[in-house]
């Protein structure tokens, strides 16, 4: 399929003639725009394979390309760089490098699922922005983003306890990833909450942030799921051929 968003294509690769006349027709400026045709050599062949073999990526195969992922895409709609279309494209493709070339800004998927409920082949986009993210950390081509942090914060609080103490996550994310806490949605959500919030409740947020909750005989339950990231660590690692 071909790319036909101008905004995806190199601006090294158009080319327009400031003065330009052709059989007497003034043909200056956008009117002679071209696009220099390129020839690539190096097709990760195995590059879907690897993005099918993790995590939400199963059904990468099944994408027909119309677009309605990033058509209904949150980010999208504030950076029209942030296309999960065409990255499925250049994945099915193989462009690895082309794909490098918007490694920073992949992670961003805020999981909010719209494009999964728009696909009308159940592709789970959604998914395929995630198993990417970690394809590309696992290939070495980006450091860990925030949104993995995010992941692992979260994670690490329900094996340890079973249970989910928001600002226990949020305190957590914030110093990992080296931001002030601070923040002004932050503050501004939490005077919200003070001010709407029965003071019981209050309460029981406040006594939660000092007594960690925990679940009755979670430890077994615990050591299971523990025992289930280990083993998709290492099958995500032998799926991309790396070493474990
Ligand atoms: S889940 Fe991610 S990719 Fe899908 S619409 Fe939301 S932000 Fe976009
Ligand atoms: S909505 Fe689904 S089928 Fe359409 S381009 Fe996106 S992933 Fe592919």
């Amino acid at each position: 399929m071909p790319i036909h968003e101008k905004s995806l294509i190199r601006p090294e690769n158009l080319i327009t003639h400031e003065h330009l006349e052709l059989d007497g027709v003034d043909v200056s400026g956008h009117w002679s725009t071209f696009i220099r045709s390129r020839a690539v050599t190096d097709y990760n062949e195995q590059m879907q394979e690897e993005i099918a073999a993790l995590p939400g990526g199963e059904f990468i195969h099944r994408c027909w390309q119309c677009g309605s992922c990033t058509n209904a895409c949150t980010v999208n709609a504030i950076n029209p760089d942030y296309n999960p279309r065409y990255w499925i494209y250049l994945i099915r493709m193989g462009l690895e490098e082309e794909l490098l070339r918007d490694k920073d800004i992949i992670w961003q998927c805020v999981s909010c699922n719209k494009c999964t409920y728009a696909c009308p082949r159940d592709v789970n986009p959604e998914g395929v922005m995630k198993a990417t993210t970690h394809w590309l950390e696992l290939k070495g081509h980006t450091e860990k983003k925030p949104s993995m942090v995010f992941d692992e914060t979260f994670s690490e609080q329900v094996f340890a306890t079973g249970k989910i103490e928001d600002g226990r996550v949020l305190r957590q994310f914030f110093a990992r990833t080296n931001q002030s806490l601070l923040q002004d949605w932050l503050v501004a959500l939490v005077r919200g909450l003070v001010s709407r919030m029965p003071v019981g409740l209050l309460m029981k947020l406040g006594l939660a942030t000092v007594f960690r909750p925990r679940t009755r005989g979670w430890a077994a339950a615990s050591a299971a799921i523990a025992e289930y990231v280990d083993e998709r660590k290492v099958a995500d690692r032998r799926a991309l051929g790396l070493d474990v």
